[in-house]
């Protein structure tokens, strides 16, 4: 069974006095369970809009959608939250973590929000888990700027899936990191895809995409092109070998030892 299913979808947005804009022009898209997905396209192509509409943020102006074979188009906002806190996880390009407050208890947090809300022991221990998963055990009292950028990013990942979530949505999320750290984040998507995460991410670099199953590309409100990527690149090679690459630079040109 798809977990997304959108049909003929078009979000107008208009707001007031100003003129209407046509965001997505009869989007029709699904995506099964266990897909890898990069959606890319130009600035103002609708990437966002749909990113929205498929993580329940917002609805559609027509058109149907099905998560996970339930009708979001016409479920009311209370509705689309309560399904938006069992089935998505997002990770943002910023990270969007707490900036006083710890690892551990970024990672609780979407649990405080979730319907079938759990006891607080049994909070931190998935909290704690969800850390250990994405390689963090041992930075779960850390605050976010005590943690790299792509600690960070670990942690918004344990964050968007404590609540196992059918699909992890991610926008931009190896946008503010370096060549390395991003490949690191990609091989840790490629795991947890591997492990039967459904996952789309936005992406402009088409340097990510090698490590995808299918890339969407938007054009103007519209789907432009939706191709497979026949044999996606292993992002634990490229990890490797950047890793190699920057231990030989930094043999051949040393930093100098300061007295
Ligand atoms: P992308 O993510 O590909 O840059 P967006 O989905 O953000 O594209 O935007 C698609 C179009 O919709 C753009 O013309 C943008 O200006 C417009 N748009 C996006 N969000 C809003 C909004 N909240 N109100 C009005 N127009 C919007």
């Amino acid at each position: 069974m798809a977990v997304i299913d959108l049909r003929d979808i078009h979000k107008v947005y208009s707001s007031g006095t100003a003129a209407e804009v046509h965001a997505l022009r009869g989007v029709s898209l699904t995506v099964k369970r266990g897909e890898f997905v990069a959606i890319m396209g130009s600035s103002g192509s609708g990437k966002s809009t749909l990113m929205n509409l498929i993580g329940c943020l917002d609805r559609p102006s027509s058109g149907d959608y099905l998560l996970d074979g339930e009708p979001v188009a016409r479920l009311s906002k209370a509705g689309r939250s309560d399904l938006r806190s069992r089935k998505i996880g997002f990770v943002f390009q910023d990270f969007h973590l707490l900036p006083r407050t710890s690892a551990l208890e970024n990672v609780e947090l979407p649990m405080l929000y979730h319907p079938d809300r759990v006891g607080a022991r049994e909070m931190r221990d998935r909290a704690l888990q969800a850390l250990a998963d994405v390689g963090l055990a041992d930075r779960s009292s850390h605050h976010p700027s005590q943690l790299s950028g792509g600690q960070q990013q670990r942690v918004a990942i344990a964050r968007a899936l404590v609540n196992r979530p059918s699909i992890l949505l991610a926008d931009e999320p190896t946008g503010n990191l370096d060549t390395l750290t991003g490949a690191e984040i990609m091989q840790l998507f490629q795991q947890l895809n591997q492990d039967g995460l459904t996952i789309l991410l936005v992406t402009h670099e088409p340097e990510i995409c090698r490590f995808v199953k299918r890339i969407l590309v938007m054009r103007d409100g519209r789907l432009q092109s939706d191709k497979p990527v026949p044999t996606p690149a292993s992002a634990a090679e490229a990890v490797a070998r950047l890793r190699e690459e920057r231990a030989r630079e930094d043999r051949e040109d040393p930093q100098p030892v300061l007295p």
